[in-house]
């Protein structure tokens, strides 16, 4: 494979950037900001770390940090192919560090990391001082972590003059971002005016003009569309691999399957055509493909989330469809629901998502909605930071020390009726006093967990419950969010016969434990044993990984893991069954996820709004229940459901969140 992938990319001699490296290094060196806007896959992630390398940015043992949406694929891959053009093995001088796996070391200069990682190394090195020169890739897109980096930066760069921050950023906000750092007319910072503080550099583009087709007649499912549309390309163009965008993975293993269904009936002696899936989740041996040249008369055509749009590059892409939608992050404050919606596009994305065909040579857009609908699209999509559930990031700012959440210096305001909901959760929780203080030690604990607030609460009040061991294998197997299981629509009979041997009617929470116990005592050493259950032995595996570092996280917070000896001890809380003293663990946590059964099957919440249904891998899909608490929601074909569902009483919800309910009646 190796030789294969180098001879199918540029060389980076040949990138964009290449032409504008001197000034780069200049600009950077002289000025603390540099705010560098380019076309995507003109060179920036993966060549300013490397010019900086050698150029003496990390001589003296300092690292060079380069964030990343907080998206698996593009952390790794990117690591992997700097490391590659670097010629070193990745986690030494290239490494990159993402939730739960960092493959970095010592030796590590250029490290690649999520946004939100970043913000968490900030607990043990508030100024960053392990790092000359921070690199936030993407600013553009504004995810929340992103945003509220930028802000701590700016502080940072007050008390670390010599630190050099630079902004990436693929559309024309660079002037926002030059202000945000810069001090105003007539103000110094550190002794340096407006003009001596920062400037832009762009990368000129050189893009090919691409041809873009609208739908005449809107269309109502648009994945049938796309594959028709992946088709007639591949019978009538002559050359050029597809590139369509669909908001999620449920769409593409479809569009997969519907593509794999129809090249059975392609004429033999023709040019091939291999469907390739992208998306954030997928396992590294399979991203590999995407970037690989496709095999001699092939056609590749790449079914992709979002990812494909600016953060990652593939290149020969010449015909592009798009569906018109993307899945984002939305939360409803008066529900305190948050999930990921399937929501139009804004003009911004789609004309980035057409960019994606000119990279090599004139190129087509095949847009799935009509002109009308375009026009109706907003310009641009709104940050993060205005539409999610601000509670884990208020709890982190607060333990950095930021004294006052309100005052902060965002690069753009969160609306405040989100930071009233997300420090109501909080106090409910118990992380924060009823005078906004972080609470000690539960507070500081929760926000040193890299876990969900709600998650962090239950394992930090496991002890007490004396179910910490049962606690930790629960975690570890919910921050996998569902990938532990191979489930998809052809299966679900099977595997729900399956699930049933793990299965306990109180619901999925003790499912997974007994999954996860039954993984160590004979799935552990057995691969074929997992794939008979339907069991993804990776994902296991990285399970009993995760275990182990959140076990460790614990230790270090000065709580023993080893010496939960809970099964040895008797009276009060342990004269309940163990099941009822992990579902009672789970509901100090999760009271926020409370819903109840209606006779119809399915789900309420708590002050009644939202219809939710029993996900169809959950254990209590299609079973009588009356109160639960859920992990997650999650949005399918237009219906909303909850996932890793367990039964609880409704006399616990009270008495683990009387503030909560008392709010919520009145
Ligand atoms: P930008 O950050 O400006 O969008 P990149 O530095 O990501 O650009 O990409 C520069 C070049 O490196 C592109 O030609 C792209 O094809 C190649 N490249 C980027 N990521 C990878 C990868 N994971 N594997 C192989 N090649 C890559
Ligand atoms: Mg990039």
């Amino acid at each position: 494979g190796t030789a294969l992938i180098a001879e199918l990319y540029k060389p980076p001699a040949l990138l964009p950037i290449a032409q504008l490296k001197d000034a780069l290094l200049y600009t950077i060196e002289t000025y603390p900001v540099t705010i560098i806007v380019g076309e995507t896959g003109s060179g920036k992630t993966t060549q300013i770390p490397q010019y900086l390398h050698k150029a003496g940015w990390t001589a003296d043992g300092s690292v060079i940090a380069v964030t990343q949406q907080p998206r698996r694929v593009a952390a790794t891959t990117v690591a992997a192919r700097v490391a590659e053009e670097v010629g070193c093995q990745l986690g030494q001088d290239v490494g990159y560090s993402i939730r739960f796996e960092d493959v970095s070391s010592a030796a590590t200069r250029i490290k690649f990391l999520t946004d939100g990682l970043l913000l968490r190394e900030m607990l043990v090195d508030p100024l960053l001082k392990r790092y000359s020169v921070i690199m936030i890739d993407e600013a553009h897109e504004r995810s929340l972590s992103s945003d509220i980096l930028l802000g701590l930066l700016k502080k940072v760069l007050r008390k670390r003059p010599e630190l050099r921050v630079v902004v990436s950023s693929a559309t024309l906000d660079a002037k926002d971002f030059l202000d945000f750092f810069c001090p105003v007319d007539g103000e110094k910072i550190n002794g340096k005016s407006k003009e001596e503080y920062g400037r832009i550099i762009s990368i000129e583009g050189r893009m090919h003009p691409v041809d873009i087709n609208y739908l005449i007649e809107p269309v109502s499912d648009y994945v049938e569309r796309a594959v028709e549309t992946v088709m007639d390309i591949h019978n009538n163009e002559p050359d050029g691999d597809v590139l369509l965008f669909l908001p999620g993975r449920e769409d593409i293993d479809d569009a997969i399957d519907m593509i794999a269904d129809r090249i059975t009936d392609l004429a033999p002696g023709t040019q091939r055509l291999q469907p390739l899936p992208l998306y954030a989740g997928l396992p590294s041996d399979q991203q590999l493909y995407v970037f690989q040249a496709a095999p001699e008369n092939t056609r590749k055509a790449i079914v992709s989330t979002n990812i494909a749009e600016a953060s990652v590059t593939i290149e020969n892409i010449v015909h592009v469809i798009d569906c018109g939608y993307v899945k984002l992050r939305a939360y409803d404050p008066t529900t305190g629901i948050e999930r990921l919606a399937t929501v139009p596009v804004s003009k911004a994305s789609a004309t980035q998502r057409a960019g994606r065909a000119g990279r090599t040579k004139p190129g087509k857009c095949y847009r799935l909605y009509t002109e009308a609908a375009y026009n109706a699209f907003s310009d641009s999509t709104p940050p993060e930071i205005q539409r999610s559930n601000l509670a884990p990031t208020i709890l982190q700012l607060m333990n950095l020390g930021i004294p006052n959440i309100v005052r902060f210096d965002y690069f753009s305001n969160p609306p405040s009726e989100l930071v009233v909901r997300a420090m109501d959760m909080l106090f409910s929780l118990g992380a924060i006093s009823p005078e906004a203080k972080l609470t000690k030690p539960l507070g500081t604990r929760m926000a040193e967990l890299p876990l969900s607030p709600m998650l962090a609460k239950a394992l930090l009040n496991a002890q007490t419950f004396g179910c910490l061991y049962e606690m930790l294998h629960i975690a570890a197997l919910l921050t996998l969010s569902g990938t532990a299981f191979i489930a998809h629509d052809g299966n679900l009979k099977q595997l729900d016969k399956v699930k049933r041997k793990f299965a306990v009617e109180e619901g999925d929470h003790i499912t997974l434990l007994n999954v996860y116990e039954a993984f160590i005592t004979t799935g552990r050493k057995d691969a074929q044993w997992c794939r008979s259950n339907f069991l993804n032995y990776k994902a296991m595996q990285k399970a009993v990984s995760v275990r182990n570092q959140l076990a460790r996280h614990l230790e270090k917070l000065g709580i023993s893991v080893s010496s939960d000896l809970s099964a040895q001890r008797a009276g009060g809380i342990f004269s309940l069954s163990p099941s009822e003293r992990i579902r009672r663990c789970l509901t100090t946590g999760f009271f926020a996820h409370a819903a109840r059964m209606k006779p119809d099957g399915t789900f309420q919440t708590a002050n009644g709004e939202t219809t939710l249904w029993a996900h169809p891998t959950s254990v209590l899909f299609h079973r009588k229940a009356d109160w639960v608490i859920y992990d997650e929601i999650m949005e399918s074909k237009g219906k909303v459901f909850v996932r890793e569902v367990t039964k609880i009483e409704m006399d616990w919800l009270v008495e683990y969140a009387p503030e909560y309910y008392r709010v919520k009646q009145r």
